[in-house]
């Protein structure tokens, strides 16, 4: 990953939510049982992050449509389209989405942003489309759907792939871990404070980190064991500090950002 120090400065890094769902431990932990530790319930949040920049605005994926979908009981909260409102962007501001990786909860809402760059994994694009050819995405959290609109961007020139730890904007920089899916990216942002490094998917509780434990979709079990401890080898080296992908516990972390936008965005930075 490029040192965060090499970057310039964001001036502000929120976390918004747009819909959330209770899980066990015992669900999301990859061989939980083994660990001899209780079962307990989670609160999950589903997210995505803006991140402003003399670049413009970026975001880190997009979320979905709720109640079109609502495949694994996740409740609506706001959508993505109402939480941009609050926040007072337009989608025709939106300079480029990052997608941490293709599942529909992090690009569901993709097509909203017709203007924007897409950055995406290199081996997230090539793994999923090598299965749309294949015609193998029944029962993937990718869909059809999802994809047409990644080869959009594609055809508009609008698509750039990640390969290696890249510069994406002034602030932030990438780099393909994989483990969760094949072109998962973990991205860094430099602030005012500590740098960011925002997992996304790589790790998606506070748990997968202090325990380096594996969550249970995978598409390479030892890729994901050497992200997380990536991640926190990335964190200690640059002293960042780490936000994992669906932990509700985010929100009592940050403070809130004023204002009516309040109750669905924290201030990251
Ligand atoms: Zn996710």
């Amino acid at each position: 990953m490029i040192d965060p120090a090499e970057l310039g400065t964001a001036s502000r890094v929120l976390s918004v939510k747009y819909a959330e769902r209770q899980v066990q431990r015992s669900e999301v932990f990859h061989e939980y049982s083994s660990y001899g530790l209780p079962d307990a319930t989670l609160d999950m949040d589903y997210n995505f992050w803006v991140i402003t920049d003399s670049d413009g605005i970026t975001l880190l994926d997009t979320g979905y449509d709720v109640a079109a979908r609502d495949w694994l009981g996740e409740i609506p909260v706001t959508s993505t389209p109402d939480c941009l409102a609050l926040l007072g962007i337009e989608p025709s501001d939106v300079t480029r989405v990052i997608t941490s990786h293709f599942h529909y909860d992090h690009i569901g809402y993709l097509g909203l942003f017709t203007e924007a760059e897409v950055v995406s994994g290199g081996a997230e694009h090539d793994y999923w489309f090598g299965k749309r050819a294949e015609g193998a995405l029944e029962g993937e959290f990718t869909t059809e759907a999802d994809l047409a609109v990644v080869e959009r961007a594609r055809d508009e020139g609008r698509l750039r792939l990640v390969r290696d730890a890249e510069r994406v904007s002034d602030a932030i920089a990438a780099r393909p871990v994989g483990g969760h899916c094949p072109g998962e990216l973990l991205v860094a942002v430099r602030t005012e404070g500590r740098p960011l490094l925002l997992a996304s998917d790589a790790a998606h509780f506070y748990e997968q980190l202090e325990h380096e434990w594996p969550f249970f979709a995978f598409t390479d079990l030892g890729e994901m064991r050497r992200a997380l401890s990536l991640i926190n080898e990335l964190a200690e080296r640059f002293a960042a500090t780490v936000i994992p992908g669906h932990d509700a516990r985010t929100r009592q972390r940050f403070p809130a950002l004023t204002g009516p936008a309040g109750a669905i965005a924290v201030v990251l930075a």
